[in-house]
């Protein structure tokens, strides 16, 4: 494998960056997780506007232009002869000092790492899986706001490990008010009387944009989308429930706080969602040449 950092490509073991970073000492920085497919960088533009939309809300300067940065993505497949697979794009604050002060970074340093991830087993793509829901809250918006997709996952990891202790791979994180907002790394969906619903994003989701693309395949499927505030007792009591990411694609949920939502088996519009959404991952984006 190489690795594209800052203008050039390392064999994996030399792609080293400076124990000096703040992206390690204060996890000062941003990133993207990207997937290719079928020799196409899927959605590539929208996480290029995330990118930088979370560098602007922290004050990042991203050393390279987007389009710069579109094409050192598609130069990084290419150069590992990526087809089918997962892109990690990090930006950094660089190397500075032993002290907070951003200011002695000098300049952001840009890590791509083109791979393969393999999120969830296949078999609760199949059956669907069981999550719960955990004590650790999504941050506020007055803190560092959930909308920045920065390189500080602390949170998010607190609530995987709680999710793990109770034996399950995913878990609904709630806000503050005790709405709910997304999961560690996946935005929530539930189907009712037909509608599909999903937290707004200002109950402390992220701007997936797997979310954004689902919701548009259900409205040209005729399907009714809102975007409402859910709480625990609107998941137990769905027809249906999935989340989405774009590591995760669409993946059903059966069960929720040991409630059987629904008939306990992906549901009808979760089904027809994967397959549109499969098709759609084979048809677009940024080739790959
Ligand atoms: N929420 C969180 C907290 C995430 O980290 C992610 C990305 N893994 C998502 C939702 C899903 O967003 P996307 O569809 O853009 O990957």
């Amino acid at each position: 494998m190489k690795v594209y950092i800052d203008g050039k490509f390392y064999d994996e073991a030399k792609a080293k960056i400076s124990v000096f970073d703040h992206g390690l000492l204060y996890g000062d920085g941003v990133f993207e997780g990207i997937r290719a497919y079928h020799g196409r960088v899927f959605k590539l533009k929208e996480h290029i506007d995330r990118l930088y939309y979370s560098a602007k809300a922290i004050l990042l300067t991203i050393p390279l232009t987007p389009e710069e940065m579109t094409r050192a993505v598609v130069a990084t497949c290419k150069k590992n002869g990526i087809r089918d697979g997962y892109i990690r794009l990090v930006v950094t604050r660089g190397i500075g000092t032993l002290g907070l002060n951003p200011n002695r970074c000098k300049r952001g340093s840009v890590i791509i790492i083109a791979g393969k991830i393999q999120l969830y087993p296949p078999e609760l793509y199949e059956n669907g899986m069981e999550i719960v829901t955990v004590p650790t809250t999504r941050n506020l918006h007055s803190a560092v706001n959930p909308a920045i997709k920065s390189l500080n996952y602390l949170n998010n990891i607190l609530a995987k490990i709680e999710a793990n202790t109770a034996g399950v791979e995913e878990a609904i994180m709630l806000n503050a008010e005790g709405y709910v907002a997304e999961c560690t790394g996946d935005n929530l969906f539930v189907v009712k009387a037909g509608q599909l619903h999903t937290p707004p994003l200002y109950a402390g989701a992220l701007y997936g944009i797997t979310r954004g693309v689902v919701m548009e395949l259900a409205a040209a499927e005729g399907v009714k989308v809102s975007e409402t505030n859910l709480t625990r007792y609107d998941v137990f009591n769905a027809d249906e429930c999935f989340l989405t990411g774009t590591g995760a694609e669409i993946i059903p949920v059966v069960k929720v706080d040991g409630r059987v939502v629904g008939t306990g088996k992906p549901g009808p519009l979760t089904r027809t969602l994967v397959a549109k959404y499969h098709a759609l991952t084979q048809t677009s984006g940024e080739p790959i040449r």
